[in-house]
Protein backbone atom coordinates (compact mmCIF):
# COMPACT_ATOMS: atom_id res chain seq x y z
CA UNK A 1 0.00 0.00 0.00
CA UNK A 2 1.89 3.36 -1.05
CA UNK A 3 0.76 6.54 1.21
CA UNK A 4 1.11 9.72 -0.14
CA UNK A 5 0.66 12.61 2.50
CA UNK A 6 0.47 16.18 0.64
CA UNK A 7 0.98 19.97 1.53
CA UNK A 8 2.40 22.81 1.35
CA UNK A 9 5.25 22.51 4.03
CA UNK A 10 6.00 26.15 4.65
CA UNK A 11 7.37 25.31 6.67
CA UNK A 12 7.46 21.89 8.18
CA UNK A 13 6.89 21.17 11.60
CA UNK A 14 5.58 18.33 14.35
CA UNK A 15 2.34 18.59 13.65
CA UNK A 16 2.91 17.13 10.11
CA UNK A 17 5.65 14.84 11.14
CA UNK A 18 3.49 13.73 14.06
CA UNK A 19 0.14 12.98 11.99
CA UNK A 20 2.61 11.31 9.30
CA UNK A 21 3.61 8.79 11.85
CA UNK A 22 -0.07 8.17 13.65
CA UNK A 23 -0.79 7.43 9.87
CA UNK A 24 1.89 5.04 9.16
CA UNK A 25 0.58 3.47 12.67
CA UNK A 26 -3.13 3.36 12.00
CA UNK A 27 -2.54 1.63 8.69
CA UNK A 28 0.42 -0.29 9.45
CA UNK A 29 2.52 0.70 6.65
CA UNK A 30 5.80 1.27 6.75
CA UNK A 31 6.56 4.18 4.78
CA UNK A 32 4.38 7.50 4.06
CA UNK A 33 5.72 9.89 1.23
CA UNK A 34 5.57 13.43 1.87
CA UNK A 35 4.78 15.75 -0.75
CA UNK A 36 5.31 19.23 -1.18
CA UNK A 37 3.39 21.21 -3.81
CA UNK A 38 4.82 23.40 -5.65
CA UNK A 39 3.63 27.37 -5.08
CA UNK A 40 3.61 29.65 -8.03
CA UNK A 41 5.78 32.25 -7.16
CA UNK A 42 2.40 34.94 -7.17
CA UNK A 43 1.56 33.86 -3.77
CA UNK A 44 4.12 36.26 -2.22
CA UNK A 45 7.34 36.69 -1.11
CA UNK A 46 6.96 35.61 2.97
CA UNK A 47 7.21 32.12 2.40
CA UNK A 48 10.41 29.90 1.14
CA UNK A 49 11.00 28.70 -1.98
CA UNK A 50 10.25 25.44 -3.54
CA UNK A 51 13.30 24.08 -2.80
CA UNK A 52 13.47 25.88 0.14
CA UNK A 53 10.54 23.89 1.58
CA UNK A 54 12.08 20.96 0.29
CA UNK A 55 15.75 21.08 1.74
CA UNK A 56 14.24 21.96 5.26
CA UNK A 57 11.36 18.53 4.54
CA UNK A 58 14.90 16.31 4.12
CA UNK A 59 16.21 17.90 7.45
CA UNK A 60 13.42 17.62 9.37
CA UNK A 61 13.14 13.03 8.61
CA UNK A 62 16.74 12.36 8.20
CA UNK A 63 16.85 9.26 10.17
CA UNK A 64 13.32 8.50 10.19
CA UNK A 65 12.79 5.25 8.35
CA UNK A 66 8.75 5.59 7.84
CA UNK A 67 9.37 9.29 6.35
CA UNK A 68 10.29 9.91 3.27
CA UNK A 69 9.58 12.97 0.68
CA UNK A 70 8.78 12.51 -2.95
CA UNK A 71 9.34 15.80 -4.53
CA UNK A 72 7.67 15.15 -8.08
CA UNK A 73 5.51 18.38 -7.87
CA UNK A 74 8.28 20.25 -7.43
CA UNK A 75 9.88 19.06 -10.89
CA UNK A 76 6.77 20.03 -12.52
CA UNK A 77 6.03 23.82 -13.80
CA UNK A 78 3.38 25.82 -12.76
CA UNK A 79 0.40 24.35 -10.07
CA UNK A 80 0.52 21.39 -8.61
CA UNK A 81 -3.16 19.28 -8.78
CA UNK A 82 -3.20 16.14 -6.72
CA UNK A 83 -4.95 14.35 -9.43
CA UNK A 84 -2.25 14.76 -11.69
CA UNK A 85 0.24 13.19 -8.72
CA UNK A 86 -2.33 10.28 -8.25
CA UNK A 87 -2.03 9.70 -12.22
CA UNK A 88 1.33 9.51 -12.71
CA UNK A 89 1.53 7.70 -9.17
CA UNK A 90 -1.12 5.06 -10.45
CA UNK A 91 0.52 4.52 -13.91
CA UNK A 92 3.86 3.24 -11.41
CA UNK A 93 2.40 1.37 -9.43
CA UNK A 94 -0.09 -0.28 -11.73
CA UNK A 95 -3.88 -0.79 -11.58
CA UNK A 96 -4.11 -3.30 -8.66
CA UNK A 97 -2.02 -1.43 -6.24
CA UNK A 98 -3.66 -0.03 -3.04
CA UNK A 99 -2.73 4.10 -3.02
CA UNK A 100 -3.87 6.25 -0.31
CA UNK A 101 -3.96 10.19 0.13
CA UNK A 102 -3.92 11.85 3.58
CA UNK A 103 -5.18 14.89 4.27
CA UNK A 104 -6.94 16.81 7.05
CA UNK A 105 -10.33 17.74 7.54
CA UNK A 106 -9.41 21.64 6.89
CA UNK A 107 -7.95 20.68 3.71
CA UNK A 108 -10.60 17.92 2.52
CA UNK A 109 -13.31 20.59 2.89
CA UNK A 110 -12.84 22.19 0.54
CA UNK A 111 -12.40 19.07 -1.92
CA UNK A 112 -14.74 19.74 -4.46
CA UNK A 113 -12.74 22.71 -5.40
CA UNK A 114 -10.17 21.00 -6.31
CA UNK A 115 -8.85 20.01 -9.93
CA UNK A 116 -10.66 16.98 -11.13
CA UNK A 117 -11.94 16.29 -7.44
CA UNK A 118 -14.12 13.31 -8.54
CA UNK A 119 -11.51 11.38 -10.35
CA UNK A 120 -9.53 11.16 -7.06
CA UNK A 121 -11.41 8.47 -5.55
CA UNK A 122 -11.22 6.33 -9.13
CA UNK A 123 -7.40 6.67 -8.45
CA UNK A 124 -6.93 6.52 -4.80
CA UNK A 125 -8.44 5.92 -1.29
CA UNK A 126 -8.19 8.81 0.75
CA UNK A 127 -7.70 9.07 4.92
CA UNK A 128 -9.23 12.21 6.44
CA UNK A 129 -7.37 13.14 9.21
CA UNK A 130 -9.78 14.99 11.79
CA UNK A 131 -8.37 18.72 12.80
CA UNK A 132 -10.40 19.97 15.54
CA UNK A 133 -12.21 23.07 14.55
CA UNK A 134 -12.14 22.08 11.12
CA UNK A 135 -15.64 20.36 10.20
CA UNK A 136 -16.92 19.33 6.34
CA UNK A 137 -19.30 21.70 5.62
CA UNK A 138 -22.95 20.29 5.36
CA UNK A 139 -24.04 19.19 2.02
CA UNK A 140 -20.44 19.61 0.80
CA UNK A 141 -18.91 17.02 -1.85
CA UNK A 142 -16.58 16.28 0.45
CA UNK A 143 -19.40 15.54 3.05
CA UNK A 144 -21.15 13.34 0.41
CA UNK A 145 -18.07 11.35 -0.56
CA UNK A 146 -17.24 10.57 2.74
CA UNK A 147 -20.88 9.61 3.66
CA UNK A 148 -21.16 6.84 0.44
CA UNK A 149 -17.87 5.64 0.58
CA UNK A 150 -16.52 5.42 3.91
CA UNK A 151 -14.08 2.90 4.61
CA UNK A 152 -15.28 -0.20 7.33
CA UNK A 153 -11.54 0.35 8.81
CA UNK A 154 -7.67 0.56 8.06
CA UNK A 155 -7.58 -3.22 6.72
CA UNK A 156 -10.61 -2.49 4.64
CA UNK A 157 -7.92 -0.20 2.45
CA UNK A 158 -5.68 -3.51 1.08
CA UNK A 159 -9.16 -4.49 -0.70
CA UNK A 160 -8.85 -2.56 -3.15
CA UNK A 161 -6.91 -0.19 -5.35
CA UNK A 162 -8.78 3.29 -4.42
CA UNK A 163 -12.58 4.33 -3.91
CA UNK A 164 -12.83 4.37 0.19
CA UNK A 165 -12.71 7.04 2.35
CA UNK A 166 -11.68 6.30 6.01
CA UNK A 167 -11.86 8.94 8.93
CA UNK A 168 -9.31 8.79 11.49
CA UNK A 169 -8.96 10.79 14.50
CA UNK A 170 -5.46 10.34 16.28
CA UNK A 171 -4.03 12.44 18.46
CA UNK A 172 -2.83 15.37 16.86
CA UNK A 173 -0.53 18.55 17.73
CA UNK A 174 -2.23 21.96 17.62
CA UNK A 175 0.60 23.37 15.20
CA UNK A 176 0.11 25.77 12.08
CA UNK A 177 2.66 26.55 9.52
CA UNK A 178 1.10 30.24 9.61
CA UNK A 179 1.32 30.33 13.57
CA UNK A 180 4.92 29.33 12.95
CA UNK A 181 5.51 31.91 10.32
CA UNK A 182 3.78 34.64 12.53
CA UNK A 183 5.64 34.37 15.33
CA UNK A 184 9.15 34.03 13.67
CA UNK A 185 7.95 37.51 11.77
CA UNK A 186 7.54 38.53 14.92
CA UNK A 187 10.73 37.82 16.05
CA UNK A 188 9.30 35.37 18.99
CA UNK A 189 10.86 31.70 18.64
CA UNK A 190 9.23 29.13 17.18
CA UNK A 191 11.28 26.29 18.83
CA UNK A 192 9.91 23.00 19.82
CA UNK A 193 6.91 23.47 17.37
CA UNK A 194 9.58 22.16 14.68
CA UNK A 195 12.82 20.12 15.03
CA UNK A 196 15.91 22.24 16.03
CA UNK A 197 17.27 21.18 12.69
CA UNK A 198 14.56 22.82 10.35
CA UNK A 199 14.22 26.07 12.91
CA UNK A 200 18.30 26.66 13.13
CA UNK A 201 18.33 25.92 8.43
CA UNK A 202 14.99 28.58 8.85
CA UNK A 203 17.69 31.50 10.62
CA UNK A 204 20.36 30.53 8.44
CA UNK A 205 18.59 31.19 5.23
CA UNK A 206 16.55 34.12 6.84
CA UNK A 207 12.99 32.71 6.09
CA UNK A 208 10.39 33.98 7.37
CA UNK A 209 11.45 37.61 8.21
CA UNK A 210 14.06 35.63 10.84
CA UNK A 211 16.82 37.89 11.41
CA UNK A 212 20.25 36.93 13.79
CA UNK A 213 18.60 38.50 16.97
CA UNK A 214 16.51 35.76 16.97
CA UNK A 215 18.42 32.55 18.21
CA UNK A 216 17.42 29.55 19.69
P1 LIG B 1 -0.72 26.76 6.79
O1 LIG B 1 -0.87 27.22 8.22
O2 LIG B 1 0.31 27.50 6.02
O3 LIG B 1 -2.04 26.63 6.07
P2 LIG B 1 -0.45 24.02 7.69
O4 LIG B 1 0.35 23.99 8.92
O5 LIG B 1 -1.95 23.85 7.82
O6 LIG B 1 -0.09 25.30 6.86
P3 LIG B 1 -0.15 22.56 5.22
O7 LIG B 1 1.16 22.35 4.57
O8 LIG B 1 -1.09 23.50 4.60
O9 LIG B 1 0.16 22.93 6.75
O10 LIG B 1 -0.88 21.20 5.50
C1 LIG B 1 -0.65 20.00 4.86
C2 LIG B 1 -1.58 18.98 5.41
O11 LIG B 1 -1.26 18.75 6.78
C3 LIG B 1 -3.06 19.37 5.39
O12 LIG B 1 -3.81 18.26 5.00
C4 LIG B 1 -3.34 19.77 6.83
O13 LIG B 1 -4.66 19.45 7.17
C5 LIG B 1 -2.39 18.89 7.61
N1 LIG B 1 -1.91 19.50 8.85
C6 LIG B 1 -1.29 20.67 9.00
N2 LIG B 1 -0.97 20.90 10.30
C7 LIG B 1 -1.39 19.83 10.98
C8 LIG B 1 -1.37 19.46 12.37
N3 LIG B 1 -0.87 20.25 13.32
N4 LIG B 1 -1.88 18.28 12.70
C9 LIG B 1 -2.40 17.49 11.75
N5 LIG B 1 -2.47 17.79 10.45
C10 LIG B 1 -1.98 18.93 10.06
Amino acid sequence: MHVIYGGTFDPIHHGHLRLALEVSDALAVDRVHLVPCHIPPHRGDTGATSAQRLELIRLAIAGEERLRVDDRELQRAGASYTADTLRQLRQELGAEAPLVMVVGTDSFAGFDRWQDWQQIPELAHIVVVRRPGAELPENSGAAHLLAGRRAAGAASLRESPAGRVLELDPPLLDISATGIRERIATGRSPRYLMPDAVWQRVQALGLYGSGSANGF
